[in-house]
């Protein structure tokens, strides 16, 4: 009897380490991209050769200058991300400064939109992915696969800029609820209401691209729909950073990634406000791709521009230990972000999607 005994013990011993990671206080995460910022922007905030009218069509030098221009690269990083170089950097950790010896980076090598989104979301890399096109992703993505789950069916939702990524969602199989400024896949839920005030205001607004908006709207649709739907699992992705690189828009590309650093600022603060998410809501936030480097380079990404392949990942939440930014530290990569979601909330992604991408255990409580 003693001995049976003994064996039981270790049978609940070895299914509990087989089970998830150990649930840690995280019981909400929000995954937050912003499409095509540089880790070098991030790591050492404005360039100054791209600060001017000639490589960087900024149009009031002078202005930006004033605004993101300083002596060092941490104040230049602080100028430009306020809340990711106190708050984050106090209480998170953020990967993805080479000249420190931390490296993130995708590992699709296409280093453009459709299969960088689709790394970080499905953990895996479909090589039969190769364009923009809005084609049904056949690839399970984390939030489908929490919202399948009792506890969070009807609690996981997106809420995204850049008109393609319902279909990187594919919204008609995933049932995800979504909301986008642009008509959803057929067959996919009804669009996520917002208030009439803010539909009319994006109505109202003179479009400057026909696939993405002001990230301002997208924001604030996040905003409305966190305060009133209060979801577990929240996908929001902003997108003016790429588009005003390929614009060849210094400024603004730098004005739109200080706005989203804004944007994460009074996320966090919503959060921490509200007893369903106070202290148990982590934030991951990343990019689809790098970009270039140099004069002209900057302004583009995709296989043929080697630098793209590099990217930055900043976590934040009560189940992740305040290293604040990482140096000598191994090598975190895009295609880890759907199992690390999972992980945050105690749940095992790749017992169900096994090629999927481990989760990365750095940003994980470590278990006893
Ligand atoms: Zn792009």
């Amino acid at each position: 009897m003693i001995g049976l005994g003994k064996h039981l013990f270790a049978l609940v011993i070895f299914s509990f380490a087989l089970s998830a990671a150990p649930q840690g206080k995280t019981k909400n995460v929000f995954l937050i991209t912003t499409d095509g910022l540089r880790w070098q922007e991030v790591f050492s905030g404005a360039e100054e050769q791209l600060m001017t009218k000639t490589n960087g069509g900024v149009l009031n030098t002078n202005a930006l200058r004033r605004d993101f221009l300083r002596d060092t690269p941490e104040a230049r990083r602080k100028a430009l991300l306020p809340f990711f170089w106190s708050e984050i950097s106090s209480k998170g950790q953020i990967f993805g400064n080479q000249q420190k010896g931390s490296v993130a980076r995708v590992t699709n090598g296409r280093f453009f939109s459709y299969p960088g989104y689709s790394e970080f979301l499905t953990g895996v890399v479909d090589p039969n992915i190769k364009s923009n096109d809005k084609r049904p992703n056949p690839n399970t993505n984390v939030f489908e696969w929490l919202n399948l789950k009792p506890a969070y069916k009807g609690k996981v939702a997106a809420v995204v800029n850049w008109d393609v990524i319902p279909w990187i969602l594919n919204a008609e199989r995933s049932k995800l609820p979504v909301w986008s400024g642009f008509p959803l896949p057929k067959g996919a839920p009804e669009r996520i209401k917002i208030s009439p005030a803010l539909d009319q205001l994006i109505q109202n607004t003179t479009p400057l691209w026909d696939m993405m908006m002001l990230d301002t709207f997208t924001h604030q649709a996040a905003m409305d729909y966190v305060k009133s739907a209060k979801p577990r699992a929240l996908y929001i992705a902003y997108g003016e950073t790429d588009e005003w690189a390929h614009e060849s828009r210094y400024d603004l590309y730098l004005r739109s990634a200080y706005n989203v650093d804004r944007y994460i600022k009074s996320l966090w603060e919503m959060v921490q406000a509200m007893p369903e998410y106070r202290d148990q809501t982590t934030f991951i936030i990343t990019t689809d791709h790098g970009r270039g480097v140099g004069k002209s380079a900057w302004k583009n990404h995709g296989a043929e521009i080697a630098e793209a392949e590099f990217i930055w990942l900043a976590v934040i939440g009560p189940d992740t230990a305040p290293l604040g930014e990482r140096s000598q530290c191994g090598v975190v990569t895009q295609s880890q972000v759907a199992a690390t979601i999972a992980a945050l909330l105690g749940e095992d992604f790749c017992a169900a999607v096994p090629q999927a991408a481990r989760p990365i255990a750095d940003v994980l409580k470590k278990s006893k």
